[in-house]
C-alpha cells in the first residue's frame, strides 16, 4: 500500500523537505507544482505499435527532476504526485475505449534496480487509486518479470535498445488468456523510443494478456506526437 499523500506531506514537513521545484517547505512536489504539470496529456507514437499511447507530460523540467529524485535518490513520498499523472496518462487512453474496469500492468524494473524499492509498482499503484477515485476501478497487477538480459538501457538509441531489449521479459503470474471483456494498460514512467513497452507487449501476448494501450508519466517531446481517435461518448470522468 502506498503512503496516504496527507501523511506523506506530515512526514514532509516534519524532516523539512521541500518542493524540489519552487522550495516551498513541504511535499517534494507542491501542490501548485503538480498542477502545472497536470492538463498537458498527450499522445505518443511509438513505430509499430498497434494500441494507443499516451504520456502526461514532456519529459524535461519539473517532470524530469521529479521522475529523476523519485527514482535515482528514492524520494518515495513522489510516488502520489508521478501516481496522479500516471492517472491522467492512463484514463485518456482508457476513455475512448470506455471500459468498466482496469488492470494497470508495470514495465518491470532492470534487475540492477534499488532491491527493496518497487518504484514503478507504487507509482502505478498509487495511479490505480487515483482512476478509482476518478470513476474507473483500476488495479496493478504484475504480469511481467524481468529475464537475465535485461539491463539498464539509459542513453541507447533505438537500434540498441531494441536489440538489447528483444527476450529481456519473462510473464509472470497468471498466464492463461485474459478474459474477453478485461481492458488492461501497460505502464510506464517514461517512454522514450517504445523498445521495451514494444517487447513488453509481445510477451505478454504470448502469454495470454492482450493490452489495450499504454501510459506512461512522461515522454521525450521530440518528435513523438501522434494523434489517438476522439471518444465517441466518453464515460468515464476525467
Ligand atoms: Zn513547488
Amino acid at each position: 500500500m502506498p503512503t496516504p499523500p496527507l501523511i506523506t506531506d506530515v512526514f514532509d514537513l516534519v524532516l523539512g523537505r521541500t518542493c524540489l521545484h519552487c522550495q516551498t517547505p513541504g511535499p517534494a512536489l507542491c501542490p501548485p507544482c503538480l498542477a502545472q504539470l497536470r492538463g498537458n496529456t498527450r499522445p505518443v507514437s511509438i513505430p509499430g505499435l498497434v494500441v494507443p499511447a499516451c504520456a502526461a507530460t514532456d519529459y524535461d523540467g519539473i517532470a524530469r527532476d521529479a521522475i529523476l529524485e523519485y527514482k535515482e535518490r528514492g524520494s518515495r513520498s513522489l510516488a502520489p504526485m508521478l501516481g496522479r499523472l500516471l492517472a491522467d496518462a492512463a484514463m485518456t487512453v482508457a476513455r475512448p475505449q470506455r471500459p468498466s474496469d482496469c488492470v494497470l500492468i508495470p514495465v518491470p524494473s532492470h534487475r540492477y534496480a534499488p532491491r527493496g524499492f518497487d518504484a514503478l509498482g507504487s507509482v502505478a499503484r498509487a495511479a490505480a487509486q487515483a482512476l478509482t477515485r476518478d470513476g474507473l476501478p483500476s488495479r496493478v497487477e504484475h504480469r511481467l518479470r524481468p529475464g537475465p538480459a535485461y539491463l539498464p538501457m539509459k542513453g541507447l538509441g533505438r537500434g540498441e535498445r531494441q536489440s538489447r531489449i528483444t527476450g529481456a521479459f519473462r510473464p509472470m503470474g497468471r498466464t492463461r488468456p485474459s478474459p474477453w471483456d478485461e481492458f488492461a494498460l501497460l505502464v510506464d514512467d517514461v517512454v522514450t523510443t517504445g523498445a521495451t513497452a514494444s517487447e513488453a507487449l509481445r510477451t505478454l501476448a504470448a502469454a495470454g494478456t492482450r493490452v489495450s494501450g499504454i501510459a506512461a508519466v512522461a515522454a521525450p517531446s521530440r518528435g513523438t506526437r501522434g494523434t489517438i481517435h476522439a471518444p465517441a461518448q466518453p464515460r468515464c470522468r476525467p
